[in-house]
């Protein structure tokens, strides 16, 4: 019997441009949303942006965040109950996005997500990342109605932002190679589109490397471009599987060991440089990641991401173990293996 079935849900208007925030009410209005909004976002977001997304709105109630946290979500709906909000706003870098995905979750309503840097896939994929503790979790929740990304706002944050985005990119290389590699040996589901996408949008993005430069307001566009083509992929497969491998494992194990030393996408970047070497080995290709994360700026060792050299291959011999998600790490990568992988990258 055929009952095989897909559920793909993607942001249904996508905007990007220098100068669109000024459009976001029409951009809501096309999405026949009830009800009166409620805007979630952090003070340096806020202060620059969250009386233009105000003055488009007739009622709206605005929450600031200092930080994600379970305890943010929870504000958040609870003030979206006293408002009885009809749907979320999310102004602002990572956290405003991450919190109103998980709050709308809850909420049962939907959020518009308007990017204020272009520093992870995160703003307009279905994946929310929250720290409890020493962990971070990734829960899954819906993608935005729409992304509001006014490449003026975003070509004004800083440039390190900016190139963390490009290297998550990046990552979707050896991602993509992870997932191939999990669908041919653990059979794991593999969608051929979302993995020709996911690397097409890498591609894409290294082509256009010499046009990634602080002060450019282009890079803010190719990126953000990228970002959505990557989320894209995700609510395809289904799973953050195209844009997510053992580089990823890798960044979540740095956080727990080493929390806040480095951004996201520096990590995941420098991870990509280090499993692009398991899977293709000393001549392979981790050459050519090392090469595009350096074009666009962003890290390619240890020192650049100010992370000892004892705490990567810490890291990277226990990041197996931080997901049942089976990649080229496999059941972990020995010490001297580390060192070495690690030692001819030249990421220590
Ligand atoms: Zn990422």
């Amino acid at each position: 019997m055929f009952d095989k079935s897909t559920w793909i849900k993607l942001p249904r208007n996508v905007l990007q441009g220098h100068g669109v925030l000024d459009d976001l009410a029409d951009a809501v209005a096309d999405l026949y949303l009830s009800g009166d909004p409620l805007l979630v976002t952090s003070p340096s977001p806020e202060r620059i942006a969250g009386d233009r997304v105000r003055a488009q709105f007739d009622d709206v109630a605005t929450v600031s965040l200092d930080r994600a946290s379970f305890e943010s979500v929870e504000r958040v709906v609870e003030v979206g109950r006293e408002h009885d909000a009809g749907y979320l706003i999310a102004l602002g870098g990572g956290k405003p996005i991450d919190v109103a995905k998980m709050a709308s979750d809850e909420l049962n309503c939907g959020f518009v997500s308007v990017p204020t840097a272009a520093s992870h896939d995160g703003i307009v994929s279905g994946r929310s990342s929250i720290p409890e503790g020493d962990t971070r979790h990734s829960v899954a929740a819906d993608p935005p109605l729409a992304v509001v990304a006014d490449t003026e706002l975003l070509a004004e944050s800083p440039w390190e932002l900016t190139t963390a985005g490009c290297a998550d990119i990046i990552s979707n290389y050896t991602a993509v190679k992870d997932w191939e590699l999990a669908h041919r040996l653990k059979n794991v589901e593999y969608s051929e589109y979302a993995g020709a996408l996911s690397q097409m949008t890498a591609e894409m993005l290294v082509q256009s490397a010499d046009s990634i430069k602080p002060g450019l307001e282009e890079s803010a566009w190719i990126v953000t471009k990228a970002l959505v083509s990557s989320g894209v992929a995700m609510s395809i497969a289904g799973s953050s599987r195209p844009a997510s491998g053992a580089e990823h494992l890798f960044s979540h194990q740095l956080d727990r060991i080493a929390p806040n030393r480095a951004l996201h996408g520096h990590q995941v970047g420098v991870g990509s440089i280090l499993t692009e070497y398991f899977h293709s080995g000393p001549r392979g290709e981790w050459q050519d990641i090392r090469d595009a994360l350096s074009t666009v700026g962003a890290p390619t060792t240890a020192d650049d991401l100010g992370i000892d050299d004892e705490t990567v291959i810490d890291a990277l011999t226990t990041a197996h173990e931080i997901r049942d998600r089976y990649t080229i790490l496999g059941d972990g990568v020995s010490e001297d293996a580390a060192i070495e992988a690690a030692t001819i990258t030249g990421v220590i």
